[in-house]
């Protein structure tokens, strides 16, 4: 491959293309008013179209993803989403909608976004959504400013949010950007939340427990009557940190198992390919207690007619300006409604079950920090790495020399040396077999040959890099000629 940068391949004065002559006799000057005419030259690399192409064709190969091989990234849900879903969120009916559009002309697009509030109702049991929030943490935070309008009605002014310590990163910053205090809860040996922490932290000044379940150790949470109990002792909410609801379609229903509110992150569970910087959508579902204070607008259904309702005089406001991550919408839709209920339900049982056979085949070699079953992801402790000399993070590199994306690493951070794998129910048998197998074999490679995986990655575009350094020190390159580099930041 060739890995020079598109400025090093410049050569003076080649073109890609050509403007015609210049007809008539004027001359610039004359036309451009004196102070936007440039004095140096342009500093763009010059190249032929075809060289162009290949450059960015090239380097748009370099990347792993989940169309070019396995992607156990643990909490992130990497997995295959059908094309047809990309197809469908391309008519340009969907693509150039635009939400000012009168809304007679708009109502196969408004017909989607309240069926899948619909759907995302009876999925979830909860009685009204919010399809606003663009990401799982923007979700949170819409959940936050809920929970907060809901004390203020009451006239209360609560301060503290619980969180367990096995949580999402996002989850004490969401509560933090909402005005809360975020309070650490501790699991229990099981991988719970530690019953008598939480009692003991509980109190009049807490408005919440934010809770994942299954949990980031995708650990069910089997104690959530007894967590609900002492929540209504002081009438704190309960939400649910829904990024791990592909654990639980068609078995359980979050408001059945006592939560008030919950968001879902389209992109994780209902399709959409992400892990590039989005877009996403963290459509936010809650009880009745929650309902008069959702975002507007909302979209409404009357006389068969549908319509964007500005109109909720107790709402928190908008969360984002109308809906730019529409395509996402699309998919999940799409996604629902080609699966159906029992399809939906399949995928919940396929993801716990190649979770459940690629544990089986890791956990002799690898060590669990936590017995308890688990359900769509699991996490391994890699302290046990250093038995053959390496660490969690040089099994991580070694895995790229064999075509597969690594594992998440180093989260939940109650796991010590942690490797959180989701095979996703979109895998084969014979893929996670492969996986398996290179997993073991680069133990056995470290044991004899443990520099080989301390280096690791060897064939990947760029070897091993200093992390810690490379974030510190951004090191943008442009070249004015091919031999003087000139960096524009260090
Ligand atoms: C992914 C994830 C989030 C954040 O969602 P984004 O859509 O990435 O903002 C929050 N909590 C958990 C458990 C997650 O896995």
């Amino acid at each position: 491959m060739n890995r020079k940068l598109i400025f090093e391949l410049s050569k003076r004065n080649c073109r890609g293309y050509i403007l015609p002559e210049w007809e008539d006799n004027t001359s610039i000057d004359s036309i451009i008013p004196q102070n936007l005419i440039r004095n140096e030259d342009l500093l763009i690399p010059e190249l032929t179209e075809g060289e162009v192409i290949r450059h960015f064709t090239n380097l748009s190969a370099c990347n792993h993803s989940v169309d070019k091989g396995f992607y156990p990234l643990g909490s992130c849900t990497m997995k295959y989403n059908p094309r047809y879903n990309e197809k469908a969120a391309n008519y340009p009916l969907f693509s150039t909608v635009h939400p000012y559009f009168p809304s007679e002309l708009i109502q196969l697009p408004l017909m989607i976004m309240y069926e899948l509030e619909e759907f995302l109702k009876e999925i979830t049991g909860m009685k009204s959504v919010t399809l606003q929030p663009a990401a799982g943490a923007h979700g949170e935070f819409t959940g936050v400013l809920l929970m907060r309008a809901y004390f203020n009605r009451k006239g209360e002014e609560r301060k503290k949010i619980l969180i367990p310590d096995s949580a999402h990163g996002t989850n004490p910053a969401s509560c933090a950007l909402g005005g809360f205090k975020p309070i650490s809860v501790n699991s229990s040996d099981k991988g719970g939340i530690d019953l008598n922490h939480l009692q003991k932290l509980v109190d009049k000044d807490t408005a919440a427990l934010m809770l994942t379940n299954p949990n980031t150790l995708g650990i069910f949470e089997s104690n959530i009557a007894s967590i609900r109990e002492i929540l209504n002792k002081v009438d704190a909410l309960l939400y649910m940190d829904g990024a791990n609801l592909n654990a639980l379609l068609g078995y359980a229903r979050p408001y059945d198992l006592g939560f008030d509110l919950l968001h879902i992150n389209l992109h994780k569970t209902f399709s959409t390919p992400h892990g590039g910087g989005g877009p996403g959508s963290g459509p936010v579902a809650v009880n009745e207690k929650l309902a008069d204070f959702l975002p507007v607008p909302n979209v409404r259904k009357e006389n068969n007619t549908y319509y964007l309702d500005f109109e909720n005089k107790n709402s928190i406001g908008s969360v984002m300006n109308f809906w730019g991550n529409f395509g996402v919408i699309i998919k999940a839709y799409c996604y629902i409604r080609m699966l159906g209920g029992n399809g939906l339900k399949k995928a919940t049982e396929a993801a716990v079950l190649n979770s459940n056979y690629l544990r089986a085949l890791l956990k002799d070699n690898f060590k669990l920090s936590y017995e308890t079953d688990t359900l769509h992801e699991f996490v391994l402790n890699g302290s046990n790495l250093k038995n053959v000399g390496i660490k969690t993070i040089d099994l991580a590199k070694a895995l790229l020399d064999y075509g597969f994306h690594a594992p998440t690493i180093y989260f939940p951070l109650i796991v010590k040396e942690a490797i959180m794998i989701e095979p996703t129910e979109t895998e084969t048998k014979e893929t996670l077999d492969c996986f398996a197998c290179i997993m073991n074999e680069i133990l056995r490679i470290a044991e004899v040959n443990p520099e080989k995986i301390l280096n690791a990655p060897h064939k990947t575009p760029v070897g091993r890099l200093d992390e810690g350094e490379a974030v510190k020190r951004l090191n943008i390159c442009y070249f004015e000629d091919n031999e003087n580099i000139t960096p524009l930041c260090e």
